[in-house]
This record gives C-alpha cells, structure tokens and sequence, in this order.
C-alpha cells in the first residue's frame, strides 16, 4: 500500500491537487480546517468556495491566456474545470458558475472519492513523518501556520500582503516618446546602463496627472485589511501626491539623470521609468507605481502618460492581504521547497493570482506529487502552454535583479506576456491565436509523452 500525500487546505489548488493524487492511484489524506476554523472571507465548509466573484473570467481559448488556461484543465482532467462547465451561468463570453452549486459538487465528489480521505482539522505544522506534502492554504494561510512556514523558509521568503505596481506589456509602448536608459547610463550589477523604458512629462503633462491621481476613485480596503501597513518603498502612487504636488518628483517619477538621446535640449520635468519584469524582456513593471485606485481608473490615468497612449496591461495595480512566498528563489521546478522537499506548495501562496490560476497549480502540483510517489519521472509542462507560463512565472521566470533598486516578486494571473514569444512579428490579435494553437499543440504532445513514460 502506497503511503499517502497530504494536502493542506481544501480551496480550489488544494481540492484539484487532491483530485489529481487519487486519479493516478495515490491515496491522499485532505486537510481542511473549515468549519471549525474559518478565514476572514470563508463563508462555508465546503471545499472550493469561492470568496468573491463566481467569475472564471475569459472562456475563449483562441484570444485569451485565462481562456487557454481553461481548456488545457480540460484537456489535464480537471475537476474544478469539469465542475465549473457543469454549473455555469449565462456571462457570455465569460465562465461564471452557480458558487453554491459548484462548492457543492465539489465536495461531493472529493468526498466520494476511497482514495481520498478528509481530515477536518487546522495544521498548525507538517509533522516530520509526512514526507510528501502539499501545502495549498491560500492567501488566508492560518497564522501559526505561516508561522511555521516563515521559520522555515526565512524571515523575508513570506509576505504577508502584496503590493503591486502595474505591468505593460513591452509591445505596446509607443518608442517614437520613450526610451530605453538607466538613470546616469549606470549599469548596475546585471544591467547594460540601458535597462529602463522612460516616459517623459511636462510641467503641464505632470500637474495633469497628479490632479488625475488626486481625483481618481480608490478602491477600499476589505474589514480585515484595514490594518494593511504601508511599508517604506510601497506607498500606493495616490498616497504619495496627497502627501505635496511635487512628492511623486522627488520620488519615482524623479527626472535626474535622464535624457531622451533624440532630444538631448529637452529636460522632461518628471519621468515615469519602466523596469525589465519577466527574463522574456516581454513585460515592464511602472516602477513605484503600487496602487488603490480602481483598475478602470488605472487604465484611464496611465495612459495619459507620453508613451503609454496605447499601453496594454498584463496586470493592474494593487494592494492587498495575501500570504505567499518568495517562489522563485525558495521552489524548484516542481514547487518542492529546495530547503525542504518533502513540502511542496500549490495556489495562491506560490504567487499566482485567481481561482483558474490557483486550481491550475494545484493541478501540477497534484500531478507531480503522484508521479513522485509512483517512482515516475517528473515531466513539465511546455513553457508554451499556459501551464508551462504560469509555472515559469512562478519558479523562474521572473527576473531577480539589473541593478540595486527595490525588487519582488509579486502575485500575477496567467497571461500572454509570460509565455515564450513567437518568432515572426504578427498583428496583435492573430498572434494570441497563433500562441494559444502552439500551446494547444505541444499540451498535447506533451500529456501524449506524459501518458507514453508512465506506461514504460
Ligand atoms: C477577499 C478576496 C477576494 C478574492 N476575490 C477573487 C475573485 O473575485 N476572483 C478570483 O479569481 N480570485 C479572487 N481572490 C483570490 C482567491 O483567493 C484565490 O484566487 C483562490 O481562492 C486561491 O485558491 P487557493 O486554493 O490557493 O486558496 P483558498 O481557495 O483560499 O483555499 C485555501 C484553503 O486552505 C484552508 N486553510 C488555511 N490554513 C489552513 C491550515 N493551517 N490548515 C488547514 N487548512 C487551512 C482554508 O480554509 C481554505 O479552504 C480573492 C482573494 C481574497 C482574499
């Protein structure tokens, strides 16, 4: 009798992981502290609850990555895929479900499961004899639990709320106004002195966008946020332009030390710099610019900026309570912590973002644990399926460092931005249907070599 694999937390990762374990044959043992401990946003004890939204978002798998996203669960035998097709709503294009009927069913099915049995109880830490764990707690992770894991990992692996400045995507900026330049051409220890997009305002253009951040409509923090600190370096932008019309120059939108090399008489009264986010060079965070206003606003107020008129934007800004840990430098390509590899990590504490996002990596993670266990090689997905590109933004994808300012690694959905780009310049448009027909195609060649390896 095969020893089980214990999964922590019974959300939409850890119910997928649990799922996938037992379908090859793994028995599992399923922890979930729900209904006698509850998190600040759980309603219910059934597994899967939504929190929020009952929105999987974009169902189109030829022009959207989350979309994509789905139809690879499909195609991987997900339950939380399956269950969502079997109670969807009317959302036209979107994926929404019936929450109650969806939590439902997949409790049940979780609960009719022999190979799976539930445990109702809080870990508080993983005991040593459980040696192989998958810790899927989410971004309410309990606190003696996060404690355990802050112990374990480092006093900076764990963040316990997120802070996140919007990211473009590179092939939107409009390069005849920006420009490619490190403040004073330094180089910095993996920089080459040209490392940050710059976009240039003038006086008018930057008294403009401070009276646009001023007026702009914030979202409010949740009940259990309120206590949310502002810590030195992740001031939301607005906060910093309460604070004096000439604070946010002074601060990230410094101009010193940069000059368009087009226009060398022309001294930009403020600049808003841009900074490398994924090793692909597809993606640039706004440097400084974490944020509460509201994501329409976001899009509204950046694109005023000189050279972000047509930007197009991976991820929005925001700042939020989540738990999750420093992924890149702690996991390997599997999500087992390096320091300790009998844990391994799924959802939203890797640092994806999103009920799709979490499931899909609780997937994975299910998958590898269970070929751990059976003696099988471990395979990975295609960097060119969505799988592949969440994974990588997880475990690698994301760049450390090109020079000495502030740098982490911040939670982020799925998108096309962090998946390999195709060779040949297309139009917008026909290259997300180009990238989601190669992903669909080596997921395929892949679960194919999957299946053909398991049965060697
Ligand atoms: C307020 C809020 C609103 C959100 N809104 C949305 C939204 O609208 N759309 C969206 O896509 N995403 C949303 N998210 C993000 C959402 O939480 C995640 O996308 C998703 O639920 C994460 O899945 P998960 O499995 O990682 O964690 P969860 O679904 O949170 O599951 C974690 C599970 O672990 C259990 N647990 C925690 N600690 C322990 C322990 N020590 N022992 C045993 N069990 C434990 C919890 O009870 C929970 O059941 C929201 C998040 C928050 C906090």
């Amino acid at each position: 009798m095969l020893r089980p694999v214990r999964v922590v937390g019974g959300g939409l990762a850890g119910s997928e992981a649990a799922w996938q374990v037992a379908r090859r044959g793994v028995p599992v043992v399923l922890h979930e502290m729900r209904p006698a401990h509850s998190t600040d946003v759980h309603k219910t004890g059934k597994f899967a609850e939504l929190v929020c939204s009952n929105s999987f978002r974009s169902d189109d798998a030829t022009a959207s990555a989350v979309g994509l996203l789905h139809a690879e669960m499909r195609l991987l035998g997900s339950l939380v895929m399956g269950t969502a097709d079997a109670h969807k709503l009317p959302a036209g294009s979107a994926l929404a479900v019936d929450r109650e009927g969806f939590a439902a069913a997949i409790t049940a099915a979780i609960e009719a499961e022999p190979l799976i049995e539930v445990r109702r109880e809080e870990v508080l830490a993983p005991p040593a004899d459980w040696d192989s764990v998958i810790i899927a707690t989410g971004p309410l992770t309990s606190p003696a639990l996060a404690e355990t894991i802050r112990a374990r990992t480092g006093e900076d692996a764990l963040a316990f709320f997120d802070a996140i400045a919007p990211i473009v995507h590179r092939d939107s900026i409009d390069f005849e106004i920006a420009w490619f330049q490190s403040r004073y051409d330094k180089a910095g220890p993996a920089g080459s002195g040209a490392d940050y997009i710059n976009c240039p305002l003038t006086r008018a253009q930057y008294a403009a966008f401070v009276d646009a951040l001023l007026s702009g409509e914030k979202t409010v923090f949740h009940d259990f946020e309120v206590a949310t600190p502002y810590f030195d370096g992740c001031l939301p932008i607005e906060v910093m332009a309460e604070r004096g019309r000439e604070t946010l120059r002074h601060g990230p939108m410094k101009p010193f030390g940069l000059t368009d090399p087009r226009r060398p008489g022309e001294k930009p009264y403020a600049v808003v710099q841009l900074r490398q986010d994924n090793k692909l060079g597809t993606l640039f965070n706004i440097v400084g610019f974490q944020t509460k206003l509201k994501h329409g606003e976001q899009v509204r107020i950046f694109r005023t900026i000189p050279g972000l008129a047509s930007a197009e934007f991976a991820r929005l800004g925001g700042l939020h309570r989540n738990t999750f840990l420093n992924s890149p430098k702690l996991l390997d390509e599997t999500l087992r912590l390096k320091a300790m590899p009998r844990l391994r990590f799924a959802g939203q504490i890797t640092g994806c973002e999103g009920y799709v996002e979490s499931a899909a990596i609780g997937l994975l993670a299910g998958r590898f644990a269970a070929a751990e266990r059976l003696g099988e090689a471990l395979s990975l997905p295609p960097p060119t399926t969505a799988h592949g590109a969440l994974l990588g933004h997880i475990t690698g994808g994301h760049m450390e460092t090109i020079d000495s300012g502030g740098r982490s690694f911040q939670p982020m959905n799925v998108n096309f931005g962090l998946f390999p780009p195709l060779s040949a310049g297309a139009a917008r448009n026909a290259r997300k249907g180009a990238l989601c027909a190669r992903a669909l195609a080596d997921l395929g060649a892949w679960t194919a070599a999957t299946v053909r390896h398991a049965a060697e």
